[in-house]
């Protein structure tokens, strides 16, 4: 078993909780020195894993390698992969470029039409994120993981549909799930109960957001379709300045993560957004580093 899933495993057997940190790819040099910087002070924290976005349609492709590369030899690192609007053969070309690259492990999501190419799906090879699943096994040993929706992906009928589709992915070979970000623990455990019911025995690792930027986090949410409970809304937008907002913001995701972690969740994926300070009071205090 790879160390990744090993230690998403480790809680089910009296284990301590995973800490793990999302960073995304900078688009200019200015953004690489600030990632850079943010990577070595969460480092200090001994996460048990690393995750690095990649854009829909390899925008981003090269620097998300690049930054893959530079991560995988100081953490275990997994490289989220998209395959909207790829083809099979240069998916596996990536593949083997984040396998040369130390990569520990692959998030395969589907990834959404990018603005400029909106038929991309249709004209892709690879439709669906299961798709993926199934090419990865077969061109690398790496484990992978798949991307779960607490409250349902937007394209989804109800949670019980994309319930239906975890095990799907699960059976191509998924050997975990990081959630979508969401704000409500009752999200993150009607969502476990219906997959265990299901047959889904992979760990579910939820995605935290820490809101630091109260107006970027309400903005965020709207674009993935997660819920804000409507005080937590209220006290953020009635705030009497930005730092007001963001201790609420920030005291209320600390909050989110103990309670998943007292809901038994394996571990915690925090959405550092290339940022160390958030992300870094969130781990401190849920009792994680
Ligand atoms: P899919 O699994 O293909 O699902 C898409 C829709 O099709 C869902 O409604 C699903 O229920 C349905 N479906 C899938 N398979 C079947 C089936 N067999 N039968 C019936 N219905 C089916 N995007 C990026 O561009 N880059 C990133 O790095 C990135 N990282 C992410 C990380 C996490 C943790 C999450 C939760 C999302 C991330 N995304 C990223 C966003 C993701 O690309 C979108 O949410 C996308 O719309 C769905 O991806 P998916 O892998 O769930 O797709």
């Amino acid at each position: 078993m790879s160390a990744i899933v090993e230690a998403l495993n480790r809680r089910s057997s009296g284990g301590k909780p995973t800490l793990s940190f999302e960073f995304f790819p900078p688009k200019d040099d200015a953004g690489f020195v600030t990632l850079n910087d943010s990577f070595d002070h969460l480092l200090k924290l001994s996460p048990d894993f690393v995750s690095v976005t990649y854009g829909a349609g390899g925008s981003n492709r090269e620097r998300s390698i690049a930054v893959v590369e530079s991560f995988s030899s100081r953490v275990a690192t997994i490289g989220h992969l998209t395959c909207v609007g790829a083809t099979r053969q240069s998916t596996q070309a990536v593949i083997a470029q984040f396998e040369q690259a130390g990569v520990a492990g692959i998030l395969a999501i589907r990834g959404d039409n990018p603005a400029d190419q909106p038929d991309a799906l249709n004209q892709g090879e690879l439709k669906r994120a299961v798709e993926l699943v199934t090419l990865a096994q077969e061109s690398s040993s790496l484990p992978v993981g798949v991307a779960a929706f607490p409250e349902k992906h937007p394209e989804s009928v109800d949670v019980a549909a994309d319930v239906r589709v975890l095990k799907i992915k699960q059976d191509a070979g998924a050997k975990f799930a990081v959630t979508q970000l969401f704000f409500a623990t009752s999200h993150y455990v009607e969502l476990v109960d219906a997959a265990r019911a299901a047959g889904v025995t992979m760990p579910i690792l939820p995605g935290l957001m820490p809101i630091a930027n109260a107006k970027n986090v309400l903005r965020m949410a709207q674009l993935s379709g997660a819920t804000v409970p409507s005080d937590l809304h209220d006290r953020l937008i009635s705030a009497t300045d930005e730092d007001a907002a963001r201790e609420i913001g920030m005291a209320y995701t600390v909050q989110l993560g103990r309670e998943l972690l007292s809901a038994g969740a394996p571990g915690l994926h925090i959405f550092a957004l290339n940022q160390s300070k958030a992300a870094t009071r969130v781990a401190q205090e849920v009792g994680l580093a």
